[in-house]
């Protein structure tokens, strides 16, 4: 299944039908625990970027491009570095939300490598972040000043939870779940599923759809 988006110009791939040296990895739609204990489904369907180039021209808002977002080093398995690459719907979301913050600072915004998408296999990815969603980005300075202090992540950790009560920020510290050289901002567990996808065309999904259909309960669901 392949659609185009209509507004970036890029396909939209259901990551279960790639192959398999791309699928095992990125794990779409595998449950992902976090240092918390807590589990949370993986991300399905990917935007597909047949090169670098695509990445750097391609303006997700007036001021993060899609390579910002999708910039990684070798902690992530060589099958994806390699084009196309594949970067999950919800990527958008991101870029909107960061576009919100952005146009509050009146200031440039860096994303670190690394610090926006990271597939559930990258090395530094076992806790189970919502940088394996897509929906995580790490800043590491805001008009051209670096991050690195508890005052100035602390000042702009209260801008971003004033503009997204949705979403959450790191708090500073050195510890484990802490951040003392960048801003952590994510958006949660979200996933996109965009328009013109369907959700359910494996075998198993097929064979509950028959199983509904024969008992008589299909449609109706409270
Ligand atoms: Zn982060």
């Amino acid at each position: 299944m392949m659609v185009e988006n209509d507004a970036l110009g890029l396909p939209v791939v259901d990551a279960l039908d790639l192959p398999d040296p791309v699928s095992r990895p990125l794990q779409p739609g595998a449950l992902m625990r976090t240092r918390d204990g807590d589990w949370h489904r993986l991300p399905r369907f990917f935007f597909e970027v047949d090169s670098w180039q695509t990445a750097l021209t391609t303006q997700l808002t007036a001021h993060f491009g899609l390579w910002e977002l999708m910039d990684v080093d070798l902690h992530e398995a060589a099958s994806l570095r390699m084009f196309p690459r594949y970067v999950p719907c919800a990527v958008t979301s991101l870029a909107a939300a960061l576009e919100v913050f952005r146009l509050e600072v009146g200031a440039t915004v860096r994303i670190a490598a690394n610090g926006g998408y990271r597939s559930p296999t990258h090395r530094g990815s076992r806790s189970g972040s919502p940088h394996c969603w897509g929906t995580a980005a790490n800043i590491y300075a805001i008009g051209g000043e670096p991050l690195d202090t508890e005052e100035q992540i602390g000042r702009y950790a209260a801008v971003a939870r004033r503009l997204l009560p949705f979403g959450w920020v790191r708090p500073y510290g050195h510890d484990a779940g802490h951040a003392d050289d960048h801003l952590h901002i994510d958006l949660g567990y979200a996933t996109m599923v965009p328009n013109g996808i369907s959700e359910e065309d494996d075998e198993a999904d097929q064979a509950r759809r028959l199983d509904d259909r024969s008992s008589g309960t299909s449609g109706v669901r409270p």
